[in-house]
């Protein structure tokens, strides 16, 4: 309106007021909506510009709340003073009231701002696209044919017959009639290879066929292909799109588009995918839903596998939590009867699970040189598979060539100058570099303190062993895949295609090759030195272990022909310790029972509540004061009586980047009181971060995974 623009004076009849979720951090002053001005009442949902400050920035029409549009005076603004919105994607269907309770459940349990939350939840492409081009993405999109549908039926398996037990309960479930109560969420246990994928196709066809959209979230995005592929053969004819960060904007934007509209009737997406916009959701399952990836570890610390718990029951649909080793605040669940359990406990064609040998490092004997990584009855399994042209997975979690580099004479060690860590030796690019700020430089050709030139590593990473391997098995393809060996696009695609094509005998990587990857004719996986997390300060990490340990158990014997010669070694010096005697038995369930009965005890989560209060200062003192000042202000709030606040502790890794890291942990009972505390409380901080001029940053972790 042409009119209108010319002249931007307000007119009492033409002003709306608006509240408008922006971009702008919690305990700023600004965390709520802000009201602004405009000339037509746009419904809540409503992507629009608004100016704030000097800036023009993205915002969202939210629900009417109380009235927030407070000057610094604390008055209510008259129409006059408020500032007018700017241009309207009105092209876009604003978005859904349900999306809109689930960012709020979010930004208020994790003690964001909603527009904060919001934002940073949509694509980023958004906030730069202007109306028109959004028009034009939008008629693009509009223009897109549906995929052509398939010739023949898709092949379907005939399903077992627990999977057909599990499908029942689901079906039940998925008919449930619209006005029902929201479906009990569904544990679905089931060892690798038990057909769990298979459950969740069988389910969203069945939402598909309601005319429902199905979200399906993966913990990585390396997993997101093959599972995309699964679903378009099996799905051929509906939309299939995939929400990960590794999509280029453009593509986000349009995938993000397709979801909105309602078009894309399948999403495949890594944990921000639990935030996409479903006119029409029916359907969600979380794949691997005990992976520590679902928690997003900066910003608004969200546990996706949470929030599609969450998301379910605000929409009414059914939710499956899909795990061979269900996380231990799932398994509580399932065991009180909140999460209702559905067990797959077979392999699929009766592949039975790797035998598990447990080698006792403490046998060996110690002569010098032997080198206790790779102990000759493991080199001897190894020359076993090659012998038989079958392949082996050697798993290390720590990548480089050695952790350290050490001088003899003067015991120098690579320590980093801006970290309390020391940097890792990279013999590929004769890089020393440290894993937690990145500085690197070549290595020093002598020690620089003494100027010995005898310096050594000192322990070993993925590619020490990878040499180590190549030494000792003359003639065998060993090949490596961590982070490091599949830095640039496409060359984690390349080497796991070298693997399935029988191109490599021994792999030897970090983590990244025990999740998830269908490798066929691996018969032996070997964890060479797991037992550093047995005594982590971290009360999850056995739990960890254990979930890492029997998921890389299970790359090996996925052929029944193959499965009975399928061994995973684990190299231990702790061989009686009961995580691996459960993991012998491939017993998840004791383990589970005893991790729980520990907790219970110590009343840890799930039996009780934790936040990690973290701070940052140029100095340990000026994080720490930080950290003290802020539990006295908690003593004076009600609920503090109920809360327990541990001292203040250097974070494992005190020093990153020079800069000193100090948490506290905060523990409840209940989790509604630990949400009331920090309602509180954490507002307070904000004048006390004023008075502690040294401070850089605090942040708050609820439910933390990693403490
Ligand atoms: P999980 O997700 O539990 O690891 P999958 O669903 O991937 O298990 O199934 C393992 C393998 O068995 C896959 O190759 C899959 O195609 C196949 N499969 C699954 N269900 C059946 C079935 N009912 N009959 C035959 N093969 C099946
Ligand atoms: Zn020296
Ligand atoms: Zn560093």
């Amino acid at each position: 309106d042409p009119a209108a623009a010319a002249d931007p004076a307000p007119t009492a009849a033409a002003a709306h007021r608006l509240q408008v979720a922006v971009d702008a951090p919690q305990h700023s002053g600004l965390s709520g909506p802000l009201t602004y001005r405009a000339g037509q009442a746009w419904p809540p949902g409503t992507l629009l510009q608004v100016p704030l400050g000097k800036r023009e920035l993205l915002g969202l029409v939210w629900d009417d709340a109380p009235a927030q549009d407070l000057s610094p005076q604390g008055q209510v603004l008259p129409d006059a003073e408020l500032r007018e919105v700017g241009e309207v994607l009105d092209a876009l269907p604003p978005l859904s009231a349900s999306w809109r309770r689930l960012v709020e459940f979010a930004a208020q349990y994790y003690q964001r701002a909603i527009g904060e939350l919001a934002l940073s939840v949509l694509p980023p492409q958004l906030k730069e696209v202007t109306a028109k081009q959004l028009q034009a993405k939008l008629k693009k999109l509009a223009k897109l044919p549906p995929p052509a549908a398939p010739e023949a039926p898709p092949p379907m398996p005939v399903l077992s017959e627990a999977q057909q037990a599990a499908l029942a309960q689901l079906d039940g479930l998925l008919q449930a009639p619209p006005d029902a109560a929201a479906p009990t969420p569904v544990l679905l246990y089931g060892v690798t290879g038990s057909g769990k994928t298979e459950v969740y196709l069988r389910a969203a066809e069945q939402a598909l066929a309601q005319g429902r959209q199905v979200l399906v979230l993966v913990p990585e995005i390396n997993l997101t292909p093959q599972l995309e592929a699964r679903f378009a053969e099996r799905f051929a004819g509906r939309r299939i799109v995939s929400l990960h960060s590794g999509l280029t904007p453009a593509q986000r934007l349009q995938n993000w588009l397709a979801a909105h509209l309602g078009q894309a009737e399948l999403i495949l997406g890594t944990r921000l995918a639990v935030f996409a916009s479903l006119p029409r959701l029916g359907l969600i399952a979380v794949d691997e839903e005990h992976d520590p990836s679902y928690k997003q570890q900066d910003g608004a610390r969200y546990s996706a596998r949470d929030l599609a718990v969450y998301r379910a029951r605000l929409e009414k649909v059914p939710v499956i939590l899909g795990s061979a080793t269900p996380s231990l605040e799932s398994w509580h669940h399932a065991n009180s009867g909140r999460y209702r359990r559905l067990v797959m406990p077979q392999r699929i064609g009766g592949g039975a699970m790797p035998r598990v040998r447990i080698f006792d490092m403490n046998t060996l004997a110690r002569t010098k040189g032997v080198t206790t990584a790779l102990t000759a009855p493991l080199l001897e399994a190894l020359r076993q598979r090659l012998a038989r042209g079958e392949q082996s997975l050697v798993f290390l979690n720590r990548r480089g060539y050695a952790p350290v580099l050490h001088c003899g004479e003067c015991n120098w060690k690579s320590e980093c100058p801006h970290c309390s860590a020391w940097r890792v030796f990279h013999k590929g690019d004769r890089s020393l570099r440290c894993h937690h700020c990145g500085f690197a430089e070549r290595v020093p050709f002598a020690c620089p303190t003494c100027g010995n030139l005898d310096i050594a590593p000192l322990g070993r990473g993925t590619e020490r062993l990878e040499e180590q391997l190549a030494e000792a098995l003359p003639g065998a393809r060993v090949a490596r895949i961590d982070a490091d060996s599949t830095k640039h696009k496409g060359q984690l695609e390349e080497q796991l295609g070298a693997v399935h094509a029988g191109e490599v005998d021994i792999l030897v990587g970090t983590q990244m090759i025990t999740k998830g990857h269908d490798f066929r004719r691996i018969t032996l996986v070997a964890a060479v030195n797991p037992d550093g997390a047995l005594f982590s300060s971290d009360f999850r990490a056995p739990e960890r272990l254990f979930a890492l340990l029997m998921q890389a158990a299970g790359r090996a014997g996925r052929d029944a022909e193959v499965a009975a010669r399928s061994e995973m070694w684990v190299q231990t010096w702790h061989p009686q310790h009961a995580l691996y005697l459960a993991l012998q038995r491939h017993d998840y369930e004791f383990f589970a029972a005893s991790q729980l009965a520990e907790r219970e005890s110590a009343a840890l989560p799930p039996f009780s509540h934790l936040a990690l209060m973290r701070a940052e200062a140029r100095t340990a003192e000026g994080a720490q004061a930080f950290l003290d000042a802020a539990a006295a202000l908690a003593q004076a709030l009600p609920d503090a009586q109920q809360a327990l606040i541990y001292p203040p502790v250097p974070m494992s890794v005190a020093r990153v980047a020079n800069v000193e890291r100090f948490q506290m942990l905060i523990e409840c009972g209940q989790r509604s009181t630990l949400q009331r505390l920090l309602w509180h409380w954490l507002p307070l901080l904000q004048a006390l971060k004023r008075e502690h001029r040294g401070l850089l940053r605090w942040a708050i972790d609820v439910d933390p995974l990693a403490i």
